[in-house]
């Protein structure tokens, strides 16, 4: 695979950018698969003045509800003809095993576009009950204008998709800004738009580094800025869309903890934590991430866990029986290796993996799926975003202080809880503060039901009809009618 990608900008393909062009890598391989341009400051200007013109053409701006609810149809049904390459260019650019690539990424992808297109015909305003006689109010949902959506490298274009689907559904325009490490499935996405005939300038594309990411952020022309990624990157957007107060959705990182209660069933319990655990091997906003056991479980939870752990099967995404993929890249594999040797020499017992993969696996981003005890909740490994395959399983003798512990983060995107007692579910998912609490069942998502974070992990909701709301704004109108 050798793809050569180009900028959309205008409904027009542009072969180079002005900053030059980057590469892009398999990450089991770390051969090169793409070669991308990277946008400078002209073509962003250039995108922006696009996708401000296709604002007010009159082909998007009057469009019926239901030809853009077709228009998004037509995307999904795209999707799914295109399911198969686009499943391969994600497993090749992100390492995701072919399950994960072609049928939650891919699959989840055109379910966005199939929930959002229905939602097209039905943005509706309201009326409002006034004191004023002869007078009435009404309210209209409009299109906030330009979007310019930036995309990390985990599921680059269902990502995508949970900006794009509802941007277009509720009229506004966009400019797609995916990650560096992954340009390449975002593109295909772009080129699927095209195809399905969305007019020029309503959807462009601008590939490139966080340098591309900052001039769509700084520039007035731009009306909202959707950001998926790093916490540290998304306090700088939000003090950089300052300037002309753009909306901002940030949707950051998590380290969400999982509780493993006495009365869990603990074969469940350890099925449902593997996967939620390890799912594209752990690079997950939403990935559980550090483990509370009751004390009286924690041997035989642990135990059974580092069993399933070390029966995981590494290996390159396109491989038949693989269930773990590599690391996206080299970068990512030695932050991760880093995390697990400082935990090591604060005192860690590591009861499975520990280690990069060796042998045939060696020249890529390969991390053996890792199960770590013997640790303390001030240590750094239970504090920060990991990002990789490693689970630090804790226990607890108080249930009361369970809710505390799992607060004791800056992060607040998703709890687990494990349990076969009504209260102790209830109580704990009322008290942990995150966004998304799972109650026995791994983490996942759907169009219809919000996702957002609390505290460090962002604000403003994806998905649902919350998404609706924040793609658009609400104009309030006064009639006299007695005039
Ligand atoms: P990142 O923050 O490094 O980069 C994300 C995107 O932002 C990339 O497209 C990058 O080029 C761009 N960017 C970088 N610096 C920028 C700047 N100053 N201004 C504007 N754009 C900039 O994140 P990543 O490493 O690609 O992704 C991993 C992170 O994403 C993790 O922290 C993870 O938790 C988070 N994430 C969160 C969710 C969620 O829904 N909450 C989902 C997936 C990933």
């Amino acid at each position: 695979m050798d793809i050569r990608t180009r900028l959309l900008i205008g409904g027009r393909w542009l072969e180079s950018g002005s900053g030059g062009e980057f590469k892009t890598y398999d990450p089991a391989t770390n051969e090169v698969i793409g070669v991308c341009p990277e946008a400078g400051q002209a073509e962003v200007d250039e995108a922006v003045a696009a996708a401000r013109s296709a604002l007010s053409d009159p082909e998007w701006r009057d469009m019926s509800p239901a030809a853009r609810g077709k228009l998004l149809w037509r995307i999904a049904d795209l999707i799914d003809k295109h399911g198969d390459e686009l499943g391969e260019i994600e497993s090749r650019d992100q390492g995701q095993p072919w399950f994960v690539a072609r049928h939650v990424n891919v699959g989840g992808t055109a379910e966005h576009f199939r929930y959002f297109a229905g939602w097209c015909t039905k943005i509706e305003g309201s009326t409002s009950p006034l004191s004023w006689p002869n007078v009435m109010n009404y309210t209209r949902r409009e299109p906030v204008g330009v979007c310019a959506l930036i995309t990390p490298w985990n599921f680059p274009i269902m990502i995508a998709a949970f900006k794009l689907a509802p941007a277009l559904a509720c009229g506004n325009t966009a400019i797609l800004k995916p990650a560096e490490q992954t340009p390449l499935s975002t593109y295909k996405l772009a080129e699927i738009c095209q195809e399905a005939g969305v007019p020029a300038g309503v959807v462009n594309l601008l590939t490139g580094g966080p340098e591309v990411g900052k001039a769509l952020v700084a520039h007035d022309g731009v009306d909202k800025v959707s950001f998926t990624g790093s916490t540290e990157v998304g306090r700088h957007i939000a003090a950089a869309a300052a300037g002309n107060l753009k909306r901002v959705t940030l949707e950051l990182g998590g380290k969400a903890p999982s509780i493993i209660a006495r009365d869990a069933n603990i074969d469940a319990a350890v099925a449902g934590n593997l996967q939620g655990a390890f799912f594209n091997s752990g690079q997950v906003c939403g990935a559980l991430t550090r483990f509370y056991v009751d004390e009286k479980r924690a041997d035989e939870f642990a135990e059974k866990f580092a069993a399933g752990a070390k029966a995981m099967r590494l290996g390159r995404g396109l491989d038949e029986g693989t269930d773990l993929g590599p690391l996206v890249s080299p970068e990512q594999l030695e932050s991760v290796s880093d995390y697990v040797r400082g935990a090591v020499s604060e005192g860690a017992q590591v009861l499975a993996g520990g280690d990069r993969a060796g042998g045939d696996l060696a020249r890529g981003n390969f991390y053996e799926p890792t199960v770590l005890t013997n640790l303390n909740d001030e240590m750094t490994i239970i504090k920060e975003e990991v990002f990789g395959p490693v689970i630090p399983v804790l226990t607890y003798s108080d249930p009361d202080e369970l809710a505390a512990r799992a607060n004791a983060t800056q992060y607040g995107l998703v709890a687990g809880i494990w349990t076969r007692d009504l209260v102790t579910a209830h109580t704990l998912a009322a008290q942990i503060q995150a966004a998304n609490v799972y109650i026995n069942h791994p983490p996942v998502l759907d169009p219809a039901a919000p996702w957002g974070g609390y505290k460090a992990s962002g604000y403003g909701q994806e998905m649902g009809r919350y998404a609706i709301d924040t793609y658009s704004e609400v104009k309030s109108i006064w009639v006299n009618l007695a005039a």
